[in-house]
């Protein structure tokens, strides 16, 4: 079992991790939509992340006995400001996220759900590995500044960092 509390964290937690697949996505279409097709792409792979958190979190709570309730998802919306304030916000978004697991980490040290406790280290450390990888990505749109020749140059070292992301994960499925 898992703590009453815990458990009810933990389920926004898979929520969270589900919404921000969703936010992800619809930043992904937006950019890809506005000629930034590497951006967009690597988004959207990025998405995909999101939705194993959630299902990492999601058979914690099934191995431990309890059942996952989803919630509903709000509107991630359609239209942002360019790649730099889609950036600028993601970043804002994953700043949130860490706040969001240290809450629940403080949570199952007062209620004493150590099993709990220890599962979600492994997110601490994500979060600060997600934290940096999209505080880089800000900087950099934020360098180039309005250099469309420049952006466009990084929006192709994205999507062939997307190809070679794909590419690896294939070669380590291989037989
Ligand atoms: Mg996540």
């Amino acid at each position: 079992m898992i703590q009453a509390d815990v458990l009810k964290a933990l389920n926004k937690q898979v929520n969270a991790e589900l919404e921000s697949a969703y936010i992800y996505l619809a930043m992904g279409c937006y950019l890809d939509d506005e000629g930034y097709s590497g951006m967009g792409s690597w988004l959207i792979n990025h998405a995909k992340e999101e939705y194993e958190h959630a299902m990492k979190i999601r058979d914690f709570i099934s191995d431990k006995d309890e059942k996952v309730t989803f919630l509903p998802i709000a509107d991630p919306g359609s239209s942002w400001n360019g790649p730099l304030d889609v950036f600028e916000k993601i970043y804002a978004h994953e700043q949130l996220v860490s706040s969001m697991i240290i809450d629940i980490v403080k949570l199952a040290r007062e209620k004493g759900d150590i099993t709990a406790e220890v599962f979600l280290n492994c997110f601490i450390d994500e979060q600060v590995e997600e934290e940096k990888i999209t505080r880089d990505i800000r900087d950099r749109i934020k360098l180039i500044g309005s250099d469309k020749g420049g952006l466009l140059t990084y929006d192709r070292f994205l999507a062939q960092e997307v190809t070679d992301n794909i590419s690896d994960t294939a070669a380590l499925n291989e037989p």
